[in-house]
């Protein structure tokens, strides 16, 4: 089954982003004419004679709401193919299921706790060894290949430190020793970042934060281009069944409508807050790619259409008593895990997403007592700018 980019519209056009995010993968229903793709609430579909029906059989393998989902989706990463899971972590579990006991995966040091957890704590016991790796200069991943590497798999920007990785510098690697390159395209969103077309096999995302949008359903996605591993990944997803209701599938195929208006503010509240901290005399460090003395500026500015609304930064003397005292003064931020919504929101790694991890560790990863994240949302900047300066206070 090939997911089609756009239905409605020609096939032998290009449309830009924005046309793609509301239009990608759907039409007016055949039936009534709405233009919004309804919610198929059903878990099997009624045949004509054994066998035969219309593509759907059980919805598990195909739902319609999530076939349009997933065109769209396909559309926004420019790729051939999307697949839609019941989660980020549900699309991050079927990706390791390509693996065979005695493989080997090389990953970004800093990676996302959840994955770190599954692969350490779920794949390890299945014979799956991964090596953890700085991978800001790319050639430090030679090193660790060796006859049974068989994955890549990299995050940028990275979390909590807003690290840059150089995806077509990988992909290079990749190719040369046949490896398969999976990112983690979450922080970016695609249209911030589209790892396939920097050579990338396969790109993941948590649906849940910017596709989704507004903090309202939990989600994941893969897009690819290669027939092989599109077989394989919607076998796994309809063997495994980590597959999206419907409702759900729904969701954030509305969310996805606004992405490109949402990220054009998010970028734009990110730069003033990222500026604003910068100069605060409390503030010590401030982590945000599109400083241009960012040590990886420029792989962000070549890979990254723009920088985003992800910030972390550090206060002078680095007093964790004072970084809760921040985080429980904010107003219009709500101190909460999770980013890429509408509304503002600040964590604290050292307590909330990287608790899991040894002290001296976290301390070694950047991650120090007094260390805040912020997901800028997309709230009027002046309003979030006063609530920083009171919070600060
Ligand atoms: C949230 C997140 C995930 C996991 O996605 P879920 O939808 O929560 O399962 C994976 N990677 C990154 C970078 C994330 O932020």
């Amino acid at each position: 089954m090939q997911t089609k980019l756009i239905q409605r519209m020609s096939e032998n056009t290009t449309y830009g982003f924005g046309t793609n995010a509301i239009h990608a993968g759907q039409q007016p229903d055949p039936t009534t004419g709405a233009i919004m793709t309804p919610i198929y609430q059903t878990s099997t579909y009624v045949q004509e004679s054994p066998g035969k029906h219309k593509g759907y059989a059980y919805a598990r393998g195909k739902n319609p709401t999530r076939t349009a989902l997933e065109g769209c989706l396909a559309a926004l990463e420019n790729a051939k193919y999307a697949l839609a899971f019941a989660s980020g972590m549900g699309a991050a579990d079927s990706v390791m299921k390509l693996l065979r006991p005695g493989d080997e995966v090389i990953c970004t040091d800093d990676l996302y706790g959840g994955s770190y957890r599954m692969f350490e704590r779920v794949f390890a016991h299945f014979g799956i060894k991964y090596h953890y790796v700085s991978m800001q200069h790319a050639d430090d991943i030679r090193q660790y290949i060796n006859a049974n590497t068989k994955m890549l798999w990299v995050e940028t920007p990275t979390n909590p430190t807003m690290k840059v990785i150089d995806i077509a510098a990988c992909a290079t690697i990749a190719k040369e020793k046949n490896l398969i390159l999976v990112v983690d395209n979450t922080f970016a969103s695609p249209y911030l970042q589209n790892p396939l077309k920097l050579g990338a096999d396969i790109v993941m995302h948590s649906a849940t934060k910017y596709l989704g949008g507004h903090s309202d359903v939990i989600m994941g996605a893969l897009m690819m281009n290669d027939d092989k591993l599109y077989e394989q990944l919607a076998f796994l997803l309809n063997s495994c069944g980590a597959n999206p209701g419907p409702m759900d599938s729904f969701l954030v195929l509305r969310g996805i409508k606004t992405l490109h208006v949402r990220m054009e503010r998010h970028c734009f509240n990110g730069r003033k807050i990222a500026e604003f901290l910068k100069t605060h005399p409390k503030v010590d460090q401030v982590y945000w790619p599109g400083f241009p003395e960012h040590p990886n500026h420029d792989v962000a500015k070549k890979q990254m259409r723009d920088f985003g609304g992800m910030i972390s930064f550090t206060l002078k003397g680095d007093n964790l008593e004072e970084a809760f005292q921040v985080a429980s003064s904010v107003k219009v931020f709500s101190l909460a895990e999770s980013l890429g919504g509408v509304e503002s929101l600040l964590g604290h790694p050292a307590s909330m997403t990287h608790a899991s991890i040894p002290k001296p560790e976290r301390e070694r990863a950047g991650i120090t007592d007094s260390l805040l994240r912020l997901s800028v949302g997309i709230e009027d900047i002046d309003d979030l700018l006063a609530d920083l300066k009171q919070a600060l206070a």
